[in-house]
């Protein structure tokens, strides 16, 4: 069995989407630019770049844009190296776009058991748009080819009129109900549930749905993370466009990874200083272990369906590398090691001020020299 070494979280910078989901964080935040990921180094040095001898074992990669992952043609190089380089891959995607799927499943066997699609069910668009058959026959091309799938919804208020004709379809083309995700109000400085019911009634509403994820997220939403966190060296936060390393989607930017790839990355983890009101993401982060200490189900536990037919929805290959922790492959700090990572932490404010004020003055020449 593959050792799960680190869990990277990349961002890609598509932010056009071919649907227009109402509660889309996208739409809410009016970001919509017609924008496809356009990457500034070849697959080839992406792949260097996140070598699994940079990153100290085989690691598991999320990639999911700021719309449609899969609308640059683009990503499907990234996503074959990065299968090549032996990490297992997970693609978040609406699942409408069938030429993308066509050409990913004829990838090698090999890279496709390493290979999970998330299927976000937007059911409202999809009916609209007369393409939820074309969803489900993209889902079974995936599970065909050898490749693992999830399905889930974004809960909406809008939805709750839906929910028996969500079961029925899902019955019937999957064999067993999809899972519940968290819609949340990136506007409000808690990162709300966005609904106008109580957090109680939501769970309620939606927890008919017996899913996994959904049970697991509502335990997390809401409450801030006090613990010592390992984001920052067991996972990080990756924009595979410009290449920056975060420890997190706050904390500090550690690294570049394109800047110098001979080079070995930094990592240093957040430890107690996550400044996020609750880890919304958490259902990954947490039940993949960066915080050691607490007791959560597994990652493939999320993500995991058996159907009606006793079949499951991650392949076993993959299904076991979701199965692990985070810290049966990596060590935890002993106290004096977490003191040192967190006056490193510090000590990154500092000497980034230099590099910040040299910039800036170098700006203000070219303005006075325009002037
Ligand atoms: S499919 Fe995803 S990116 Fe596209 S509009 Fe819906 S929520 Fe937004
Ligand atoms: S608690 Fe969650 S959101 Fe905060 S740094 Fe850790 S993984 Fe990231």
């Amino acid at each position: 069995m593959d050792k799960l070494k680190r869990y990277i979280e990349c961002y890609i910078p598509t932010e056009t989407c071919n649907l227009r989901c109402h509660y889309c964080y996208i739409t809410q935040q009016r970001k919509f630019n017609n924008k496809l990921a356009s990457f500034s180094q070849t697959p080839e040095t992406i792949r260097s770049a996140l070598s699994v001898e940079r990153l100290g074992g085989k690691c598991l990669f999320n990639l999911c844009a700021g719309g449609e992952t899969l609308l640059s043609e683009e990503i499907l190089d990234v996503i074959k190296v990065l299968l090549e380089e032996g990490h297992y891959v997970m693609v978040v995607t609406n699942g409408t776009l069938t030429k993308r799927f066509d050409e990913i499943t004829l990838f090698p066997t090999q890279l496709l058991q390493r290979l999970i699609f998330k299927f976000s069910f937007h059911y409202l668009e999809l009916k609209r748009l007369n393409l939820l058959d074309q969803f489900f026959e993209n889902i079974e091309k995936v599970r065909a080819c050898g490749s693992s799938f999830t399905v889930e919804i974004t809960p909406s208020d809008e939805l709750i009129s839906s929910i028996e004709d969500i079961k029925a379809i899902c019955l019937q083309k999957l064999g067993t109900l999809c899972h519940i995700t968290i819609a949340r109000d990136d506007r409000t400085s808690g990162i709300n549930v966005l609904s106008d019911y109580s957090f109680k009634e939501y769970q309620n509403i939606w927890g008919t749905f017996n899913s996994a994820l959904f049970n697991f997220k509502t335990t997390i939403f809401y409450k801030k993370r006090k613990e010592f966190c390992y984001a920052g060296d067991w996972s990080l936060y990756v924009n595979l466009s410009t290449g920056v390393v975060r420890q997190c989607y706050c904390g500090r930017e550690l690294d570049n990874i394109y800047d110098d790839i001979t080079k070995p990355l930094n990592f240093n983890a957040i430890g107690y200083k996550c400044t996020l009101p609750h880890c919304y993401n958490g259902h990954a982060f947490l039940t993949l272990g960066n915080i050691p200490e607490l007791i959560t189900p597994t990652y493939a536990e999320m993500r995991n369906r058996v159907d009606n037919s006793g079949r499951n929805w991650l392949q076993p290959e993959l299904y076991d590398f979701f199965n692990q922790k985070l810290a049966d492959n990596n060590v935890q700090y002993s106290l004096n090691e977490k003191k040192i990572s967190s006056i490193k932490d510090s000590l990154y404010g500092v000497w980034k001020l230099p590099k910040k004020i040299l910039k800036k003055s170098k700006s203000l020449m070219i303005k006075a020299k325009k002037k």
